[in-house]
């Protein structure tokens, strides 16, 4: 848990800094991309007490191991929230777990499928090789007999106006 001591914070501010398991973000319920292995969460904080009210800014981040949506490749990815801001109004105990926040911070910074690039080429559905290092056997065969039905499709499309 991310916790901090409000009647320890200094009154220019207290700087909270550290790593927690990533079992805190409860990946497992969170649809999407898999997740194959998963780093720590790293936590930048700064805490101040504004009267009774507790401020809290910074940065949380958290590195993973997911695969490419489009070609399936392995790729590692960095999420999290570089503009944490916390405010925690007439805080109740001295001691204010920030887990959930932060939770939730990177959570919505997560999304829901991962591109290894801009210009990833994927797969192809008829061959299954890797466009981005590899030539489609399918597509090779159909230029020889000079007939690419796909492209066709699209000419067909491209010469109707909306
Ligand atoms: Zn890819
Ligand atoms: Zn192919």
């Amino acid at each position: 848990m991310i916790r901090v001591n409000t009647a320890r914070i200094a009154p220019e501010g207290e700087r909270i800094e550290g790593e927690e398991d990533s079992s805190i973000l409860e990946l497992e319920s969170v649809p999407g991309a898999p997740i194959f292995s998963c780093g720590p969460v790293r936590y930048d904080l700064n805490a101040s007490m504004v009267g009774r009210d507790l401020l809290v800014t910074g940065s949380a981040f958290v590195e993973f191991e997911t695969e490419c949506v489009s070609c399936l490749a392995k790729m590692k990815v960095r999420i999290g929230d570089p503009d944490i801001c916390i405010h925690v109004e007439n805080v109740p105990e001295e001691e204010v777990d920030l887990t959930p926040e932060i939770r939730e911070d990177i959570l919505l910074a997560m999304p829901v499928r991962f591109k290894c690039s801009e210009k990833c080429r994927g797969l192809c559905p008829g061959c299954g090789a890797n466009l981005n290092v590899e030539k489609c056997r399918c597509g090779a065969k159909r230029k020889k007999r000079g007939e690419n039905p796909e492209n066709d499709a699209w000419r067909a499309l491209d010469s109707l106006k909306f």
